[in-house]
This record gives structure tokens, C-alpha cells and sequence, in this order.
């Protein structure tokens, strides 16, 4: 099933909506503030893909725009790319391990309560 990619022009949000088939009419909203406002992104239809295929289609050779790590799947992809392509592979259960920190806010959490220990 082919995915749509919006951006909520009320929230800002990125909003995936899932289409029968590429030409189907559908109905696009946004699943947080239930806006129809909404920006459809450049031509993309992407489907569900593991992070293996996102680490293959990663160019390492530019910098990712700031949108990209609006998508939370992107965060890390970059610098999990990068040891591999540095042959640091055996530092990746570690890298795992942070990024998925990362990802769910637990990281961000983490210092925090490092700085307000320092602070003490
Ligand atoms: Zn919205």
C-alpha cells in the first residue's frame, strides 16, 4: 500500500496517510489536530521500509537537511552509516543502544538529569 507524506500546515506535524492505490482519491487529515490543511511532500510515495533500506538509500557524502530528522526513524541513521562505512561495525550494538535512546526522549532525559546533578 503506498504511503503519502503531508505536512500539517496547522501543527507542523508530518502526517503519513495510506492510500488503496497510487491515483485513488482520498481524504487527508491530520491524525494530531485533525486539520485538512495540508501540504503534500515533494512527490513522495514511500513505503514501509526497515532501517536497513533507509541506511542503503543514506547518502553520507552531504549533510541531511534539518527536515530529515524531523522524521525520529532518521535520527542516528547517519552516524550508524558512517562507522559502517568506517569499519567500526563492532561498535554498533553500543550505537543501537544510544540511538534508540534517542529516538524515544530517554537520552535527552538522561542529561538532564546529569546537568541537574552537576548543578547540585
Ligand atoms: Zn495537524
Amino acid at each position: 500500500m503506498p504511503i503519502y507524506e503531508f505536512r500539517c500546515n496547522q501543527c507542523r506535524r508530518r502526517v503519513e496517510v495510506f492510500v488503496r492505490a497510487v491515483g485513488q482519491p482520498y481524504q487527508a487529515v491530520c491524525d494530531a489536530c485533525g486539520s485538512s490543511d495540508l501540504r503534500r511532500l515533494v512527490s513522495r510515495v514511500v513505503h514501509h521500509r526497515t532501517e536497513a533500506d533507509r541506511l542503503a538509500e543514506l547518502d553520507t557524502s552531504r549533510e541531511p537537511g534539518p527536515d530529515y530528522y524531523r522524521d525520529s526513524r532518521n535520527i542516528g541513521l547517519y552516524a550508524k552509516k558512517r562507522m559502517a562505512e568506517l569499519g567500526m561495525t563492532e561498535l554498533m550494538p553500543q550505537i543501537d543502544e544510544i540511538v534508540e535512546k534517542g529516538r524515544s526522549g530517554q537520552l535527552l532525559k538522561e542529561y538532564e538529569a546529569a546537568a541537574e546533578s552537576r548543578e547540585l
